[in-house]
């Protein structure tokens, strides 16, 4: 579970980023983050996966303060947040290297570590393009091998900040329809996005948040805005 109470997050710079947030997201939930550009959704987001501090309030991930935690404990808390971005940030290597660095990462023993980046990276659908390099991919494969990176780890957590941003309307699809997939299978997804398509048609809780306030907390909710 994901908890926030009485959230603010200041920048350095004066910037009242959020302003107050409450909010409780349940295991299981799959919840869209929606508002204007500038309104807080990737600093709401970046708290989570603690990214960024905040600089008033408590943040709680599975009942762990992540402000108090020490710096030692952090990998293990991020353990259980996979995150995916809208640029992907994948790595200048293999698909298969790209998601087994991450079980490296957490010293996972080496004859695991095979079988369980195959059985992921057929869950995304990329069994063929185990070997092909983020060069030689398309954007939506691409996103499918940050997805596969950012759950192999089994994490509670799926945190996404516009993963559809830079997709075609068709590979936007099946991206969402993996998210879907990984949520049926019991990951907690809260993921930023400006697709009103998507919010929609794929109705989930929708928060939204405007200058730093949650504005509107709804299920089955709508996207809201024009844009
Ligand atoms: P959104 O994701 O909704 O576009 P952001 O969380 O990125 O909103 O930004 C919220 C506000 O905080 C904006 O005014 C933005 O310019 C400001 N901001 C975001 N990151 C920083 C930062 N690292 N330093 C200073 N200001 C920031
Ligand atoms: P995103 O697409 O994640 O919302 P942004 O374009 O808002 O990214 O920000 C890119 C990076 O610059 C982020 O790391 C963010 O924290 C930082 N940033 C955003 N706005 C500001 C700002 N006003 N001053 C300093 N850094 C900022």
């Amino acid at each position: 579970m994901i908890e926030m109470h009485d959230v603010w997050k200041v920048y350095d710079n004066g910037v009242e980023a959020l302003r107050g947030i409450n909010v409780k997201i349940d295991r299981g939930e799959f919840v869209y983050i929606v508002g204007p550009s500038g309104a807080g959704k990737s600093t709401f987001i970046k708290l989570m996966y603690r990214e960024e501090k905040p600089t008033h309030g408590v943040v709680l991930i599975n009942g762990v303060n992540v402000k108090r935690v020490r710096d030692w404990k952090i990998p293990h808390v991020r353990r259980k947040i996979g995150v995916v971005f809208q640029d992907f940030k994948l790595l200048n290597m293999t698909a298969y290297d790209n998601v087994a660095f991450a079980l490296e990462a957490i010293e996972t023993p080496r004859r695991k570590i095979r079988p369980r980046v195959e059985e992921v990276l057929e869950l995304v659908g990329l069994s063929d393009r185990m070997f092909a390099y983020p060069s030689q991919l398309s954007g939506g494969e691409q996103q499918r091998v940050a997805i596969a990176r950012a759950i192999v780890n089994n994490p509670s957590f799926l945190i996404a900040d516009e993963p559809t941003g830079n997709l075609d309307p068709e590979n936007s699809w099946d991206i969402m329809y993996l998210l879907e997939e990984i949520n049926k299978r019991g990951t907690t997804i809260v993921m930023a996005t400006h697709n009103k398509e998507i919010v929609n048609t794929l109705r989930q809780r929708v928060i939204a948040i405007e200058q730093g306030i949650i504005v509107r907390d709804e299920e089955g909710g709508e996207y809201g805005y024009e844009d």
